[in-house]
């Protein structure tokens, strides 16, 4: 599905991602991890082109995206990304906010948009909450609309960025439960994440940013459990 290749970004004070290569295959949860500065939030914007390339390409479904002559905005919308702190528009319904895409930028009609929303909605029981505004919803309720939203038009792809790291404790388990629900529908997903934990029982491949580059990939099991790479290891030593 994904291809990262050779991917550079410097925002001037020297390079954050130095020659990114990563490949994430059609079911396939893969789960980034890395030290706060890393550069795991720069890679997933730079996936889903919300961000300038400095080198490299990105290619979706085979096709390079990141050409300036693609059409950056087809193919974002075959992308679905959850940022770390909602973003819901805080004036709509929850419906509203899940059917404002399909409904504006995919011309769906509103009664199919919404029979959609209510569905997808209904199996992250929030079915009840339709017509709720964002601020009448707890934090983990949000993040469980970010994330049918993102679903609503049927994506490639989905980038999920720290999703849980805005939520309570006791939140998090909810949304931790959805993402396991979407893998195991075979969703493909990129996550970054500083759960080691979730990572572990989510994710088919564990993939380690440091100095710009993968420096260790490879199952969950292996990359946190026996380390090749010194770095990888001091960093789990760190966070674990
Ligand atoms: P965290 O785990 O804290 O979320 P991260 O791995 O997601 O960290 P990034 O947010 O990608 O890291 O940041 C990587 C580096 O790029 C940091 O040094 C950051 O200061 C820098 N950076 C990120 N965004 C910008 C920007 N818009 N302009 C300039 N520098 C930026
Ligand atoms: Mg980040």
């Amino acid at each position: 599905v994904l291809q990262v290749r050779g991917l550079v970004r410097d925002y001037g004070g020297g390079a954050v991602l130095r020659g990114v290569d990563l490949d994430v295959a059609e079911h396939e949860v893969v789960a980034l991890i890395g030290a706060s500065g890393s550069g795991k939030s720069t890679l997933l914007r730079c996936v889903n082109l919300l961000e300038e390339l400095d080198d490299g390409q990105v290619f979706l479904d085979g096709v390079d995206v990141s050409d300036p002559r693609a059409d950056a905005d087809a193919a974002r919308r075959r992308m679905g990304i959850v940022f770390q702190s909602y973003n819901l528009f805080p004036h709509m319904s929850v419906l509203d906010n899940v059917t404002l895409a399909p409904r504006v930028v995919h011309g769906v009609e509103r009664a199919d948009a919404e029979e959609r929303a209510r569905d997808l909605l209904d199996r992250v029981g929030l079915g009840d909450r339709a017509d709720a505004y964002p601020d009448q919803l707890s934090g983990g309720q949000q993040q469980r609309v970010a994330i049918v939203r993102a679903l609503a038009y049927e994506p490639r792809l989905l980038l999920f960025d720290e999703i849980t790291s805005a939520l309570d404790p006791e939140l998090v388990g909810e949304v931790l439960t959805l993402v396991r629900d979407l893998a195991a529908q075979g969703r493909t997903i990129l996550m970054a994440t500083h759960e080691m934990g979730f990572a572990r029982q989510v994710a088919d491949r564990v993939c380690f940013l440091a100095d710009g580059v993968i420096l260790e990939s490879g199952p969950p099991e292996q990359v946190l459990g026996a380390p090749e790479h010194p770095r990888t290891q001091a960093f789990l030593r760190r966070v674990i």
